[in-house]
């Protein structure tokens, strides 16, 4: 695995902007996906930061773009479409989207979320979702979806308050 920065500290975030869009290029390119100009752009505003962006907050750089409004239905849909490639995930309690960090590879959403500085760090551990289906079984809930957010600090803001 390539050392991603922790999203909280200080990096060349280009980087990962790059790296993104390059990783959904090939997703698509070899699922026949269709990651058009716009669900292109969208995914890189999405990736602008690594807080969460709502989907007014698209709209309005779409909007500031071209100088006209854009149309919220088409962000609505390259939105849906970026989810259901796995290319993004929506933070519920944020009611607002975040890049996926390795997509292409079949996970849950699990978060922390910084409340001060509001970055989401996306959590790779296996546990938390075996936690969850072994939990489920016991009372023979059928999961459907189980994303996971955490509130609290990040490193950076523990040490910055
Ligand atoms: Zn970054
Ligand atoms: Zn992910
Ligand atoms: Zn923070």
């Amino acid at each position: 695995m390539t050392a991603t920065p922790l999203a909280c500290h200080p990096h060349d975030h280009s980087h990962c902007v790059a790296a993104a869009l390059a990783t959904a290029d090939a997703l698509c390119a070899s699922s026949g996906a269709r990651l058009t100009a716009l669900r292109r752009r969208v995914l890189e505003l999405v990736w602008r930061s690594h807080q969460p962006l709502g989907a007014y907050d698209i709209l309005g750089v779409l909007s500031a773009e071209d100088g006209r409004r854009a149309a919220p239905p088409t962000v609505y849909r390259a939105l849906d479409f970026l989810l259901e490639n796995g290319l993004i995930h929506r933070i519920a309690s944020l009611n607002a989207f975040i890049g996926c960090n390795h997509p292409g590879q079949s996970h849950q959403g699990h978060f922390f979320l910084c409340r001060q500085c509001s970055t989401a760090i996306e959590v790779q551990q296996p546990a938390i979702g075996a936690a969850i289906a072994a939990a489920a079984g016991e009372v023979g809930f059928a999961v459907e979806s189980q994303m996971v957010e955490v509130v609290g600090l990040c490193s950076r803001c523990r040490v910055q308050p």
